[in-house]
């Protein structure tokens, strides 16, 4: 039988963790009795740097039910990671991995069908949201905006899909292998190959505690999502360098065609707008270019992308 570790990062979720772990405990012995899955499968909890009582409520999870594992990191070094360092442990053991967040907005009870999935031979199953009703409008809005955008520079991402997904084994060793420090987990699974499917679920409202990404996380996770995945802003900024150039250069022309004419020239206005148009042109590039460049840099520095502080179980 396959052993199932069920992976949640979790940031400061005293509030859900105790449900949370009794509902995913309830749905894996529910698998266990009905012999689909290993007796041994687990729950790995990895606490992010939690400053509230997360740490304790895993260790006490720990002592009742020896099928609750726990990592801790030193410090919070993000839900990205968090999830690898969960994969990198569990895939020591297990044969199959499942990621969910800790406040069960994606529905747990999509959990036997991923692993359904699996055993029928899938190796990713990609838990897709069909509604996105208890998203504020903003955040639907931002997200919509957001996969367009990267599916226009090219970068495949399945929609209405985050993290909550089942991965075999081999899948999580191939994830593995990419070796960024810059991780956007969900950009990066498409590219693995292998068999894929999804399962819909209704996404419902956290069940308590506060979103865990506020707005300025929210949009570097974007923005890291973007550059880590695709080099075409540069590439746009390239071809907008072009086009500049030559609208220069067809300027150039006329005012000396109207020079030679006799024209009055008017060249305030133009070259105000000019100077401001291509100013801002090359503050973008250098921006975008800085971006990269900032990448490369930490990519070369080859960083641990956490610290374990304890593990129990
Ligand atoms: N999370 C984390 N580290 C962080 C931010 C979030 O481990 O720095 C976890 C969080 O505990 C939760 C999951 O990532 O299990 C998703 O976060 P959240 O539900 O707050 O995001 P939202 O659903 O609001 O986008
Ligand atoms: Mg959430």
């Amino acid at each position: 039988m396959k052993k199932l570790t069920i992976v949640i990062p979790a940031f400061d979720e005293e509030e859900v963790l105790p449900s949370t772990l009794q509902r995913l405990l309830k749905i894996e012995n529910n698998l266990i009795t009905a012999q689909t899955i290993n007796p041994d499968s687990n729950i790995i909890v990895v606490d992010d740097g939690s400053t509230d009582k997360t740490w304790s409520l895993i260790t006490e999870a720990n002592k009742r039910d020896s099928h609750v594992a726990g990592i801790k990191f030193s410090r919070n070094f993000g839900h990205q990671n968090a999830l690898i360092a969960g994969m990198t442990e569990a895939v020591k053991t297990a044969d199959v991995i499942v990621s969910i967040d800790a406040d069960l907005q994606d529905d747990p009870d999509a959990i036997p069908a991923m692993v359904h999935k699996f055993l029928a031979g899938t190796d990713i199953v990609y838990g897709v949201r069909n509604n996105r009703d208890t998203d504020t409008w903003f955040k639907r809005t931002s997200a919509n905006l957001f996969y367009k955008t990267l599916n226009l520079l090219g970068v495949k991402l399945v929609q209405n899909h985050a993290d909550f997904r089942l991965m075999s084994k081999r899948a999580v060793q191939t994830l593995l292998q990419y070796k960024e420090r810059n991780l956007f987990i969900r950009g990066i699974i498409p590219m693995l190959g292998f068999k894929s499917e999804k399962i819909y679920y209704k996404r419902t409202p956290r069940m308590a505690g506060k979103s865990k990404y506020p707005l300025k996380k929210m949009l570097a996770f974007a923005w890291n999502g973007i550059t880590s995945l695709s080099i075409a802003p540069v590439r746009t900024v390239l071809l907008l360098g072009v086009f500049a150039s030559l609208l220069g250069v067809i300027a150039l022309l006329y005012s000396f065609i109207s020079k030679w004419m006799g024209l009055t020239v008017h060249g305030w206005s133009s070259l105000m707008i000019s100077i401001w148009i291509l100013g801002g042109f090359q503050m973008i590039s250098l921006g975008i270019i800085g971006e990269y460049i900032g990448k490369l840099t930490t990519e070369t520095k080859k960083r641990t992308r956490f610290t374990i502080e304890s593990k129990i179980g």
